[in-house]
Order: C-alpha cells, then structure tokens, then sequence
C-alpha cells in the first residue's frame, strides 16, 4: 500500500531553494511608475544579438513547422572547424545550463561527489544535488579567487566532478594556464574537470589557458563556452562543450532528442561567422569596464578586479538595502547574498549612458544615508 505520509520528493530536491529571477523589467517600470530602467542585472551583451545572426534567424522563420536537426550537424561542424576539433567531439545543449545538467545526469554515480567553489556560479550546485551528487565546497582565498590546490587537496574516492569556472562569476577573477595544468595533472582520470569558459571571449589576459587547447591532453576535461554573452544570444539558450567522442556518446543517450531549437542552431552558425560583431563587444567591453571600475573607485569602494563583462563590488551596508534603493531609480542589479556574499552587488557592464546612471544612483544612495 502506498504511504500517505511519505513526502513527495526525496530530502535532495527538498532542500532546494528555486532559482528566484528577477521581475520582468516592465513589470518593474508600472509598479514603480518609472519611465524607464537600466538592466545591468545579467551580464547580457549591451549591444544587442549579433545581426547576421538576427538576419538568420529571420530567414528560418518560415521553416519554423519542422522539427530541428537533432543532431545539430552544421552547428557542430561550424564549432568543430572554430575550435579545431572533431564534431563528434562537441557537445550542443540549451545553454551551457543544460550542458551542465546533463553532464551531471549522464556520469553521475550512486553515491559520487562534487568539488565547487564557494562564491562560483550556482548551477554546478544546483545540477549537482538535484541528481542526488553530494557538493563539497572549498573556500575561496581571501582575494577571492578559486583556490584550486584546496579543491585538489579535497578530491577523495567518491569524487566525480569538480566545477571551475574560468573566468568565475559572479567574482570576475581567473587563473592563469600554470595553475590549471597543475590542477589537470593531480586529478585522477576518473574525475571529470568541469571547466567553464562562458566568458572566455571577453579575456585579454596573456596567461589565460584556452582550454579547448589544452583539452586533447586531458581526456577527463570538458569545456563549456556559451552564446549567452560575448555573442549576444542569451535569449535563445544555446551553449557547446568539447569532450572526447567516447564521454559525449554517453551524453547523447541521455539528452533530449531535439534539445536545441531550430532559430538557435541557425543563429549560432551565424554568429560564428560574425567576428565584426565580435570584435566591437570586446571593445566596447574593454572600454566600460575601465569606466565601471573607475567610477566605483571614485564612490570610494574597491571593485574586484574583473576580466569579464561584470563587476563585483563590497558595499558599505547589506547589499539587499542598496538594491532595493537603486531598483527605485531605475537601476537593477544583482545583490550576492544568494552566492554567501551578503555584501556585495555585481554589476554587469552596460552602454556608457547606462553605466553613467548607475554610477550616479549609487552616489545618491550611499550619501543619502550617510547624512
Ligand atoms: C552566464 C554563465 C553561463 C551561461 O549559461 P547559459 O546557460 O549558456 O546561458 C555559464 N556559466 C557561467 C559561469 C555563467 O556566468
């Protein structure tokens, strides 16, 4: 007979908190009868999608009745000749959101473990324990950075994954190549090396490791990049991975057979191609963050050094406190407390007018209560 008391998820899912988004910024705009809002919320690109892949995705439209390719063909012979690999050695998902839950799904084992950073991005949490994988969590140094000897010194038996986010959000830090060869070469091959790259576009860095590179020399390494950021097409949930074709078999049991949609796949292909759009968010890029930093700098905080498209920022007062403050001007960004950094906000980088507003509302806010 059925239990009538038995709760109707297992403790994992219990323990859950749901992913809270933000209110749909005209929502925002009516309740709080603002005429308009800067969004720096998501670390979305300011610039808008790639056009040619807009001009693709307007001349998909009509085929819209058929099913996309499930195989995402072009895609990833596109990706595989961007990245010089074999197709068969790249993973297409929606988002790298999706990636990292199938990875998780697909190599878990009863009992397996997860190492993640304190302060990393979320998901690998998420997708971790709502697969019933238990997360170890190693600290961070104090300047905030993946402390990536702690989290090779924490791999035990049962480990299975370890998430690294390079560059990590919310942070904007990274490591250098030398550190993560060191990391890749002490991990056992059975643990697979999660290694996320969403913001890999953006870094200018010389030391940075390009992690699709080093990858043939590591089959355990897998590699996450994204269309969400740099190229524009966050809205349409489109990421890759590069993997051995041995482990990205295994992913193609258990993935969804059409798990892309059809606009996606054409925009991505497109978006390749489009290196002059390409070129002018990294420079816009590099240019606004240099105005982001300084500006907070002049409020008289200490934004944390950032190769990405967002910046972290310590505040004088709980961070809650400032967003709500700044929400009532207009201005949405993101307060840490949900990453253990009750503190701090992380600002994505915006247009330069968008990033002017910003500024100035936060000097309102923080003087205002300091009369
Ligand atoms: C934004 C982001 C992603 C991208 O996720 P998508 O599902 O591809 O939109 C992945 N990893 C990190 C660390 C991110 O910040």
């Amino acid at each position: 007979m059925k239990d009538p008391t038995r709760p109707p998820v297992v403790p994992e899912i219990e323990g859950l908190l749901p992913y809270i988004p933000g209110k749909p910024v005209d929502e925002l705009k009516r309740e709080l009868g603002l005429t308009r809002a800067v969004k720096l919320a998501s670390n979305e690109n300011p610039l808008g999608p790639s056009p040619l892949a807009v001009e693709a995705m307007r001349e998909a439209l009509a085929e819209l009745h058929f099913y996309p390719d499930g195989g995402a063909f072009y895609l990833k012979q596109r990706l595989a000749e961007h990245l010089g690999v074999q197709p068969s050695e790249v993973l297409v998902a929606n988002g790298s959101n999706e990636a990292l839950e199938l990875i998780v799904r697909t190599f878990r084992w009863p009992g397996c473990r997860a190492v993640v950073s304190a302060h990393s991005f979320i998901v690998y949490k998420m997708a971790s324990i709502a697969a019933n994988v238990i997360v170890d969590e190693v600290p961070m140094t104090p300047d905030l950075r993946f402390d990536l000897e702690a989290m090779a010194e924490r791999i035990g038996d049962e480990t299975r994954f370890i998430f690294l986010a390079n560059p990590n959000n919310p942070t904007g830090t990274w490591f250098d190549r030398a550190s993560l060869v060191r990391l890749l070469e002490r991990v056992p091959p059975d643990v697979l090396v999660v290694l996320d790259e969403a913001y890999f576009e953006f870094v200018e860095a010389p030391q940075y490791p390009d992690g699709v590179a080093l990858w043939r020399e590591y089959p355990n390494l897998i590699v996450l990049r994204t269309f969400s950021k740099c190229y524009g097409l966050a809205g349409l949930r489109i990421g890759y991975g590069v993997l051995s074709s041995a482990l990205n078999r295994y992913i193609d049991r258990v993935r969804a057979p059409f798990n892309t949609n059809l606009l996606a796949q054409r925009a991505a292909v497109a978006a390749l191609g489009d290196d002059d759009f390409l070129a002018r968010s990294i420079a816009h890029n590099r240019r606004t963050l240099v105005q982001l930093t300084d500006g907070m700098r002049r409020l008289g905080l200490h934004p944390v050094e950032s190769v990405t498209n967002f910046v972290l920022v310590e505040l004088p007062r709980p961070a809650q406190e400032i967003f709500e403050a700044l929400l009532e001007r207009g201005v949405i960004v993101r307060p840490m407390g949900g990453y253990g950094l009750p503190y701090h906000i992380r600002v994505s980088v915006g247009l330069e007018e968008e990033i002017g507003e910003f500024l100035s509302a936060l000097g309102d806010v923080m003087t205002e209560r300091r009369r």
